[in-house]
């Protein structure tokens, strides 16, 4: 999936914090452990009841249930548990109590004339301490570590503690896990939607295999009204069987009185009705206003990540991989759409059309699952054996010819670059009117938001490397997370990181006139500064609840994935070893799940050079831990001394400070600096290292074109070298190299190991810069500040940051044209500098910009803005009360989607009060403005003055109405919630956003996003204090 609704590189990550919950599937005692512990700082506590299950007082202890049925390796778990001889409840009450024989009876410091008494309390230490010892070598490894023994789909028979389902009966399962001793083998699933009372009829059939004997059938549904359930074993008749359900983890289950046998095969198929889902995911309804004003429905699935059971009964979890035959009844006038190609239509007794799809060739995950029901319009063409066709609604079909020449080039690219060809006859890809995320890869079936599929023949460059961006991104999906997927939800890097590396990959290939080397070296920029936080998370992490697996969709998983995987491309010998690897890797796990490990080994496997570092060591070190190093170079003559350590900006409860990182180092001089042949590298695996240099050589310049995921300080010295190369000849460097010196002065400014100063003398080059990467990453680091310095109303600073601005970029302004342009890093850099320069209202900005848009207006659509001007016009108008108006009228009339949004944008940019607040309630309230844009009217208008506390008030009043329309955790939370708080740098502020989001219990307060945004808050806080007299003196 794609969530992020824009292109833009401001993404959102968070902290952790399901320690408390995976604790609390083990055993209720845990809970009290991780309740009462220190050790593991969360904020807020996270009262396990209200999260997950019933109140205690109506829970019941079963003491032997569930024992025959046992997978053999909840037998192992069970076995180990009993030949222990204590159970968890010691350990915990050892951690739990202060009097604890680790904490309390420390050892006299001396007996010099040992008592009786003190004999008698030395020798109850030493048995207990025997005692404890013993005790601890007959424990497994893993007890005392932070995770514990975790065995997934465990019960302890002893102790399990059975929830009441909704018919007051016990239900047979305590975990968010599914068991494993059933494993689903096909669906065939009928749908029968009515869009005029938006609810819809289903059945699923379900042909299943025993793995290990069982009583129970345990599965996903969720807002689903069963009505019938049937159950078949082997050739005996089918018979009535009830189905229990506990809500709180969307699970349903039918108990059995004898044990279905391993290896016997069954069938249980359930009728139900549901609401059409009025939120995002799920089987949803969507509408929207066609040309003539009139109102048009539809329905469309979003399964990823946890919502296929709230369209059809079924085992959840990616790794129960079946196969899936699909029937939906529509209306004549309607068409349907699911993964495969149509089989049949055949004409119901009721006047309705019944569409059956084939029956899919491979297995597939439910959350791959999709179908819709509306009225589309499609091109097509065919490659290689597959038909790939574009949908949008009617009138925007004049929009889709990129889409599909794009689609059909990548869809080439990766036939050959993956040599597995895409296994199905025919690939949609399909604009949805009304779509929250940017993307889905439903295998077969991909869905879009139309901003991210369509584009107009006219559109600019720019516009068009959003949409080849986004189907770049799904169709890598559908080998790297379709064919092969992860395991379980903690390894979604594997998908996503996957296929946002392929994604800039491919297109540097397939489209290198795109030039999207810019885009992802900055987002590897914002990767590395979300990586920075302590709230940050390992690549592959340990997650149970859903609003766990929600938050896994951040930009770890996806950008820092990304950037790992680009390290290690780069640090292998020649262009295909990695690609070698990448095959050997979808080929052995073709239609199956793989986690992490699979991956390094299969890289390892194919690793030719035996001097080259192990693939599997290596990479570990990035996907195990959190963070990432900062890499300090030190010389002494000819000696260079790299030393490492996690860079980490706040040290509030760091539990990882010892980190190490196994650093492919690459590195230039001032010899050779700039050509490839030119890189060195020095593996960095220990603490720190040295090579050789000779002492001739003026500086050095680490991580080559920024390909490796790490900040590098350079000392003194080191830094005053490279400014004054710099300042004599900017292009001793490539540009990537500048950015990545300029983004990494800035992180340690913030982590407060450089002086504003030294940030300060390295820009003194930056007039002479005129690349594209540089220039952005220095506008986006000063503004940063600038905005910074707005919120705490330092007028006078504010105007001195606005002329140090100008002074170093002015005349770079001065040049940018107002004409069509046609390089794409010639628009990135236009956009960036006219989109400032009119924001601080210098020269003749605002002039030019007020012009375009009258005659823009004037023309009556006939003239055309050029795509990357559009934001900057549109801003400028957005302050004048009349063309407010004007572009508000425009925003409800304009057909084609890019522009749309950026009108939406501008109209979000106003200083004006009521309108801001107009704004934000017709996002929330979804008829003038989408609801699916309410995220980014929140991040615009919380860049003006005005704005951003009109926002931090709205999020508070409204935020049971936010989490009902976006789930606790998602990417659109995520991101409501930076936008509305990085910029706050007061305790007061802080005291604020503490309060309110501890106030949330179940409703968001244990989101990983809350500890970002705290940790930020502090951080601007820490700056603030530190810089703001630097900057009195200095600016
Ligand atoms: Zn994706």
């Amino acid at each position: 999936m794609d969530p992020f609704d824009n292109h833009s590189t401001e993404r959102a990550n968070l902290p952790r914090n399901m320690i408390e919950n995976s604790m609390f599937e083990e055993e209720p005692d845990v809970v009290d452990l991780a309740k009462d512990s220190s050790a593991f700082p969360t904020f807020p506590a996270l009262d396990p009841d209200e999260a997950v299950y019933e109140p205690r007082s109506s829970r019941l202890l079963v003491r032997g249930l569930g024992e025959n049925d046992l997978d053999e390796d909840e037998e192992d778990c069970e076995s180990s548990a009993r030949l222990l001889g204590m159970s968890f409840m010691n350990r915990s009450s050892a951690h739990r109590s202060n009097s604890s024989p680790y904490t309390r009876q420390a050892p006299p410091r001396s007996c010099p004339r040992p008592s009786a008494r003190t004999m008698v309390v030395c020798v109850l230490f030493l048995v207990i301490v025997c005692s404890m010892t013993m005790v601890l070598y007959f424990l497994p490894g893993c007890t005392f570590t932070r995770t514990g023994c975790r065995k997934p789909n465990k019960t302890s028979p002893m102790e399990t503690i059975f929830p009441l389902s909704t018919s007051g009966e016990l239900f047979p399962w305590v975990e968010y896990r599914l068991p494993h001793s059933i494993s689903p083998l096909s669906y065939d699933l009928t749908l029968n939607p009515n869009l005029n009372n938006m609810t819809f009829t289903g059945r699923s059939v379900i042909n299943m295999s025993v793995l290990h004997n069982t009583k129970r059938i345990v599965l996903h549904s969720a807002n689903l009204n069963i009505t019938k359930a049937t159950f078949k074993l082997g050739d005996e008749a089918a018979r009535d069987v009830t189905v229990l359900e506990y809500k709180p983890r969307q699970q349903i289950a039918v108990n059995f009185p004898e044990e279905l046998k391993a290896g016997q095969y069954c069938v249980l198929t359930l009728d139900y009705s549901a609401n059409l889902s009025h939120t995002y995911d799920g089987f949803y309804n969507s509408s929207y206003t066609d040309k003539d004003g009139k109102k048009r429905v539809l329905a469309a699935t979003q399964f990823e990540p946890l919502y296929a059971r709230k369209a059809f009964p079924c085992f959840d979890e990616p790794s129960f991989k079946a196969t899936f035959l699909i029937k939906i009844s529509r209306k004549p006038d309607y068409m349907t759409l699911s993964n495969m190609p149509k089989a049949k239509t055949t004409q119901l007794p009721n006047g309705l059309m019944e569409d059956e799809f084939e029956r899919t060739t491979f297995n597939m995950s439910t959350y791959l699952v999709a179908f819709i029901v509306g009225d589309f319009t499609s091109i097509s063409q065919n490659v290689s054996d597959t038909l790939v066709s574009v949908y949008s609604v009617p009138e925007k079909k004049e929009h889709t010819d990129y889409a599909l020449d794009a689609g059909v080039k990548l869809l080439e690219f990766y036939n050959n670059f993956c040599e597995i060809n895409y296994p199905f006859k025919k690939l949609d890809l399909v604009a949805i009117p009304d779509f929250l995320a940017g993307a889905m890869e439903n295998w077969g079936l991909i869905t879009f938001r139309e901003t991210s599929l369509l584009v107009g023949k006219q559109s600019s460059p720019l516009e068009k490397q959003v949409v080849a961006s986004v189907i770049a991104h799904e169709l890598a999906h559908q080998w790297f997370g379709n064919l092969v997927t992860m395991r379980w939800w903690n390894d979604l890097w594997l998908n996503e990181g996957f296929a946002t590396y392929m994604q800039y990959y491919s297109l540097q290939t397939v489209l290198p006139n795109l030039e999207i080397g810019n885009l992802f070296l900055a987002v590897r920029f914002r990767a590395l500064d979300k990586d920075a936080l302590n709230s940050s998370h390992a690549v592959s992490t340990e997650v149970n609840s859903p609003s766990q697996v929600e938050e896994m969709f951040d930009s770890v998983s996806y950008e820092k994935g990304a950037s790992i995987l680009l390290m290690l491309n780069a640090s292998l010998p020649g262009e295909h070893q990695f690609r070698k690897g990448i095959i050997q890797y979808l080929k052995q796990f073709s239609g199956s799940n793989a986690d992490t490990n699979d991956l390094w080994n299969s890289l390892t496997e194919v690793e030719v050079s035996p001097q080259h570092q192990n693939v599997s060591e290596m990479m570990r070190s990035w996907t195990s831990q959190k963070g990432f190093p900062l890499v300090t170079v030190s010389r002494q003559g000819d000696q260079v001394t790299l030393t490492q350590e996690h860079f980490l900006l706040t040290s509030d409860y760091a539990t990882h400070t010892s980190s190490l990182w196994n650093i492919p180092v690459t590195y230039v001089n001032d010899n050779c600096s700039v050509a490839p042949e030119c890189r060195q590298v020095f593996n960095l695996m220990t603490k720190s290292g040295t090579f050789k240099m000779a002492e001739s050589v003026k500086w050095l310049k680490i991580n080559y074109r920024n390909t490796g995921f790490y900040i590098v300080h350079y000392g003194d010295e080191g830094w005053t070298a490279l400014g004054d190369a710099l300042s004599e000849n900017v292009n001793v460097l490539t540009p990537e190299d500048r950015a990545s010196l300029i983004h990494n002065i800035f992180a340690l400014s913030r982590l407060g190991r450089v002086s504003f100063l030294q940030v300060n003398n390295l820009l003194n080059y930056i007039s002479n810069e005129t690349d594209t990467s540089p220039v952005t990453e220095a506008l986006l680091q000063l503004s940063n500040i600038y905005q910074l310095l707005c919120k705490r109303q330092e007028h006078s600073l504010v105007a001195r940051m606005k002329n140090y601005i100008m002074h170093h970029f002015g005349s770079l302004m001065e040049k940018q044209t107002w004409g069509e342009e046609e390089s794409v890093s010639n628009q990135e850099l236009r956009s960036v500098l006219l989109e400032t320069a009119c924001h601080l209202k210098e020269g003749n900005c605002a002039q030019q910009a007020k012009a375009l848009f009258k005659s823009y207006v004037e023309s009556n659509g006939t003239l055309r803005i050029p795509g990357d001007l559009q934001q900057a016009v549109f801003n400028v108008a957005a302050q004048s009360n009349e063309d407010w108006e004007t572009l508000r009228d425009l925003y409800s009339h304009v057909t084609f989607d890019a522009e749309k949004r950026k009108m939406l944008r501008g109209l979000a940019s106003t200083q004006d009060a009521w309108r801001i607040v107009w704004i934000l309630h017709a996002g929330l309230k979804g008829d003038v403005i989408q609801t699916q844009e309410l995220p980014l009217v929140i991040s615009t208008v919380c860049s003006g003055f005005t704005g951003y506390l009109f926002v931090w008030d709205f999020i508070q009043e409204n935020w049971d109405s936010l989490i009902e329309k976006f789930p606790v955790g998602s990417f659109a939370i995520q991101s409501i919630i930076k936008s509305a708080t990085s910029q706050f740098s007061t305790q007061a502020h802080l005291d604020q956003v503490t309060s309110f989001f501890s106030g949330l219990k179940e409703r968001g307060s244990q989101m990983r996003s809350v500890q970002e945004a705290l940790e930020t808050i502090r951080l601007n806080q820490r700056w603030m204090d530190k810089n703001l007299v630097v900057l009195q003196n200095w600016l």
